[in-house]
């Protein structure tokens, strides 16, 4: 099964069908879209010799030539390795040499840098380039099996270098069923915008639209602009996007701007960090009830679990509270369980390892076999996350294990902490890390970005932390931040937090302690 068919078979039924468009102007039809990948797919395989196997690199930015590339790769039977296109050429370079890609298609003007930093013998191509005839090819995609490679998927890297996530055609096709039978059935005549990175999230579910015909819109600015994501949707009707949780806040904010809910966009899907309570419930305030939630991480694509819209929407519920503050149940294709350090299951309401095995669980990592048998270990993937099952089966995930913080030998989960800190109005955005103490080993530190406007007051943050939550669970210091520090796709460095409080703050004033 190649997820290449997935095209083709619109292209063939429907070939009239609008498939990619740059804001509203259309770009090519199904049937456009088809001759134009099956004849990249050609150049590929002909001009560059390429075979079934070998893996071609996107450093691209959000565009519809990513689609085109992307479903080139698949159409001559090859790995795609998309990489972020915020990354400094010497990162992306690392990941192409480590995935020791052939070829690698980038923007015009990030060719020369690229090039100087790569050490295999990867050739760079302007995707713009257009030596690709618009017509001929392969007329069929290459055979492939389910579990032959399709996306290496290299994890954004919050700590150490990322490592490639072999990710099989089987467990993209799984991940993509799962989008439609339990993240949104998307109408066939909807759209879907990519204002998340393509390299990611946003890309993954590329393959459900077109499974199902939609139509494929990049927004012209190629990135997350509030307004123009409200605009276009507008136009557009039927629309629905993946988004991190800190662009939700930001659509939220451009709503309450304009004083009305959005039109046109009917399912924003989030993920990938942790959405807190204070801003779903706003969420839902404002734009009404159109968000679907889903836990993944590159190992299993976008599919741990899902807090279906209903589930979300349903304020009458007597645990809506809760489980507005968990990442659901699990997905179909997966089974989801929490065990202990020896790797036994336990029961509900206890706390541990969160562990999924199912059709979306990667092959392995690429050319990292202990790493792959560590993670694999004893049929389950191991996520490195933590979290609580309860007796619905909604998983509640509370850090990353490296995150916990053990102070005075109890566990502080930060999570828990910044949920509390995010009910207070002068709080923007929160961090909650651990730096090493002394007296108890570690110490919890709240690093805050205040609201605009608001005034930094510790004591009134800690007077709501001893109303709200056990005292040693308190921060012990409170540092005022312009902006956390995150990664290309949003995520809070806490890695990066936690050594510049090792290195004396720097760049994080201490405005308070207690
Ligand atoms: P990545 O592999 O880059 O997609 O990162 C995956 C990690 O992001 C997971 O292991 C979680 O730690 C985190 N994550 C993903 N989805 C959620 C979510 N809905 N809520 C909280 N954290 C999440």
């Amino acid at each position: 099964m190649n997820l290449a068919r997935l095209l083709l078979r619109i292209a063939r039924s429907d070939p009239g069908r609008p498939a990619l468009l740059l804001g509203e102007r259309l770009v090519c039809d199904y049937g456009g879209l088809a001759a134009r990948v099956a004849a990249r797919a050609g150049v590929l395989r002909d001009v560059h010799g390429l075979g079934p196997g070998d893996r071609v690199a996107l450093h691209l930015d959000n565009g519809t030539g990513f689609l085109e590339a992307l479903y080139a790769v698949w159409w001559a039977g090859l790995v795609a390795v998309p990489i972020n296109s915020k990354l400094h050429p010497s990162e992306a370079a690392w990941i192409i040499d480590d995935a020791a890609a052939a070829l690698v298609f980038t923007e015009a003007g990030r060719c020369e840098a690229l090039g100087r930093h790569l050490q295999g013998g990867a050739r760079v191509l302007d995707v713009q380039a257009r030596s690709a005839p618009r017509d001929g090819g392969p007329a069929w995609p290459v055979t492939r099996a389910g579990d032959d490679l399709a996306w290496l998927f290299y994890t954004s890297g919050t700590t150490g270098r990322p490592k490639g996530v072999m990710l099989s055609h089987g467990n993209l096709m799984a991940m993509t069923w799962c989008y439609l039978s339990d993240v949104d059935p998307a109408p066939a005549a909807g759209a879907t915008l990519y204002a998340a990175p393509m390299s990611h999230g946003a890309g993954l579910y590329s393959m459900a639209h077109m499974l199902v015909g939609a139509r494929h819109v990049v927004p012209e600015s190629g990135g997350f602009e509030p307004d123009e994501i409200l605009a276009l949707s507008r136009g557009l009707r039927d629309v629905s996007m993946f988004a991190a949780p800190t662009m939700v806040r930001r659509l939220v904010d451009a709503c309450e701007r304009q004083g009305r809910p959005p039109e046109g966009l009917e399912t924003i899907v989030y993920g990938g960090g942790p959405m807190y309570v204070e801003d779903i419930l706003r969420a839902l305030a404002v734009m009404g009830p159109r968000f679907v939630q889903i836990y993944g991480q590159g190992e299993s694509p976008m599919t741990i679990t899902v807090l279906p819209r209903a589930h979300i929407a349903d304020h009458a519920h007597p645990r809506h509270r809760a489980r507005l503050g968990s990442v659901g149940f699990a997905h179909s294709a997966v089974e989801v369980a929490v065990v202990d350090a020896d790797g036994r299951r336990l029961p509900a309401g206890g706390q541990g390892e969160i562990v999924v095995r199912g059709a979306t669980v990667m092959q392995g990592y690429w050319q990292r076999p202990e790493a792959s048998a560590d993670a694999l270990r004893s049929g389950w993937l191991h996520t490195g996350d933590v979290g609580v099952l309860d007796e619905d089966g909604f998983l509640t995930l509370m850090d990353r294990a490296k995150d916990l913080i053990i102070t005075g030998g109890s566990n502080v989960y930060p999570r828990e902490v910044e949920e509390v800190l995010l009910g207070h109005p002068s709080v923007a955005e929160v961090a909650v890390v651990g730096e090493p103490d002394p007296e108890w080993g570690e110490s919890v530190v709240a690093c805050v970005v205040p609201a605009p406007g608001a005034r930094f007051d510790p004591a009134a943050l800690d007077a709501l932390c001893l109303a709200r939550m056990a005292r040693f669970k308190r921060p012990r210091r409170y540092l005022c931040l312009a902006t956390l520090p995150k990664n290309n796709y949003g995520k809070v460095l806490k890695t990066a937090l936690r050594q510049s409080l090792k290195d004396g703050g720097q760049g994080a004033p201490d405005a308070g302690g207690r």
